[in-house]
């Protein structure tokens, strides 16, 4: 309490906007929910928890909408919604991550840029494996029902470490004379020895993989496909990029089946689980929760509760063009926002920016900094500091916790703190104004003391004190005759403070009965300019 110094009338504030970015992702996980809409998250919420909003994938921190529609067709069917989701490039419905529209060329995939970077990947789906989703990851192709020439493209151009989803249009020779071990069922992909084995190919079934309604008897479900994959993409170094597909909760969809929909809609969250389960803790891998379009026109009327279906509606057999559900976790993640395209999670996947803090000093006049400086504590060891003028930036900053310290100190002039972390919930922290409250000028006073005629009663009202800020007297011919000491000035009633000057007392002013005229003034230390003239007053003695 005995820092105060003087009378504000300053407005500083201080404003820093702090917008954060983040390194690109070591780990990406791509789960795409083929045929997973809004409703269909919902429903399958309510029965597997009693409550919709209760999927785990749905408690991610950053989630956003997109848009579906495709370069030929306001309803996208599954290649182009792939290919915008694999590559950032809307194409026509049916193609697979080729330039149509355009002049014809491959587009590069998130799959072959992760590639590139040394990782490992994989592609994992419940349909057979050269359908239209994993195909737009892994292959490039005029059509989608190319499926001969799809499954050529995994084996001999973009290679794939992990490969798994049902047989249909892959055989065991092809993918063992391309270099692949192969297992057919669950036992024989739970018997590989991931950390040994780098090259997989997992053909399951005759076509696709059973509904999980109807049982999956010795095939895999999707979340064990995922342990698998991931177990055996997680030994390199370099870090892996991993696609799993929901690929039936499309088909429910197109058939108007609620409980296998459901259950589809529940096994892909167990298959998230597993990702969320390995990344817990992790500050260098990014999980992307999405789908490629909606599928029947799913409304959800009422819950029925835990272990019961909801009561719906459907109104298609088909596609439809309603935006889809996207959620991320970690790396990245905070580029999901608001309403995107599917075509943006492609950047979302690969943008590679340092963290930074940026933000500005200002006074009232927009010119001073009010000699506020900032320091930036935490580990800064590789951070970069600019400052010109009262503006900042602290860029390439690490996960971590750091601390941003102005110089001044002072209530509503704190430390702010940051913490980067792949799971950052509180996005208020990103944006803040801090402001360093006027003192109103009408409510400084400066008067005789009633009760002792040759003492003047300086009082005044502030919320935050202004260390900036001092008391100055001076004489009736303008000569300085006292300043008054900060730890004179008490606290007499809430934001009110009060100093006696006494005259008599004052060894160095005093002075002999008479008439005296007294300026009183507000001054700015940091500037050295007189702010306000507060009082002329006379002391009769
Ligand atoms: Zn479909």
């Amino acid at each position: 309490m005995r820092k105060l110094n003087a009378i504000m009338l300053l407005t500083l504030i201080f404003c820093l906007v702090a917008q954060i970015t983040w390194s690109a992702p070591k780990n990406v996980f791509f789960f795409i929910g083929d045929g997973m809409g809004f409703e269909q998250v919902k429903a399958a919420g309510m029965y597997a928890n009693g409550e919709e909003g209760t999927l785990p994938f749905e408690a991610f921190p950053f989630q956003a909408e997109a848009t579906t529609y495709s370069a030929s067709s306001s309803v996208t069917d599954s290649a182009a919604a792939g290919t915008a989701l694999a590559t950032g490039f809307k194409v026509n419905n049916g193609v697979i991550s080729m330039a149509y529209p355009g002049d014809n060329s491959e587009l590069e995939t998130l799959l072959e840029y992760f590639k590139d970077k040394e990782k490992s990947t994989g592609l994992v789906t419940t349909t057979y494996m050269s359908h239209a989703t994993p195909a737009a990851f892994g292959a490039h192709e005029p059509s989608r029902n190319y499926y001969n020439e799809i499954v050529t493209d995994y084996l001999y151009q973009t290679r794939p470490n992990v490969l798994y989803g049902g047989a249909k249009w892959i055989s065991v020779s092809s993918a063992t004379t391309a270099g692949y071990t192969v297992v057919t069922d669950r036992v024989e992909m739970q018997a590989l020895d991931t950390e040994t084995v780098t090259m997989v190919s997992g053909q399951f079934g005759s076509s696709d993989l059973p509904y999980e309604y109807d049982g999956l008897g010795s095939l895999p479900h999707l979340s064990e496909m995922t342990a698998s994959a991931l177990a055996i993409l997680d030994n390199d170094s370099d870090g892996f990029f991993l696609m799993v597909e929901g690929g039936k909760i499309d088909h429910a969809g197109h058939s108007n089946l609620l409980e296998h929909n459901v259950y589809e809609t529940v096994e892909f969250s167990n298959a998230v689980q597993v990702a969320i389960n390995w990344a817990q803790g992790r500050s260098d891998t990014l999980i992307i929760v999405t789908a490629d379009h909606e599928t029947g026109g799913l409304t959800v009327l009422e819950n029925n509760g835990q272990r019961f279906f909801p009561t719906v509606s459907w109104d298609s057999g088909g596609h439809t063009a309603a935006n889809i559900p996207v959620y991320a976790w970690g790396v990245n993640a905070q580029q999901v926002s608001g309403v995107m395209d599917n075509t943006d999670l492609f950047e979302v996947a690969t943008a590679d920016i340092a963290y930074y803090i940026k933000g500005y000093v200002r006074d009232s006049s927009g010119a001073g900094t009010g000699g506020v400086t900032m320091t930036l504590s935490g580990d800064t060891s590789e951070t970069t500091i600019t400052e010109a003028n009262g503006s900042y930036e602290f860029s390439n900053l690490a996960f971590g916790n750091y601390t941003l310290t102005p110089s001044k100190s002072g209530q509503h002039f704190n430390p702010l703190n940051y913490t980067y972390s792949p799971l950052n919930e509180d996005k208020d922290n990103q944006n803040f104004t801090m402001l360093y409250s006027p003192m109103p000028k009408d409510r400084v006073y400066a008067y005789p003391n009633p009760t002792r005629k040759d003492k003047i009663t300086i009082r005044f009202s502030v919320f935050y004190l202004n260390p900036e800020m001092e008391i100055l007297i001076y004489n009736i011919a303008g000569e300085l005759v006292r300043k008054i000491p900060d730890e004179d000035i008490s606290k007499v009633n809430g934001p009110i403070y009060e100093y006696d000057w006494d005259t008599r007392n004052d060894a160095r002013n005093r002075v002999a009965s008479g008439i005296y005229l007294y300026l009183v003034k507000a001054k700015d230390k940091s500037t050295g300019e007189n702010t306000n003239v507060v009082k002329k007053l006379a002391i009769i003695r």
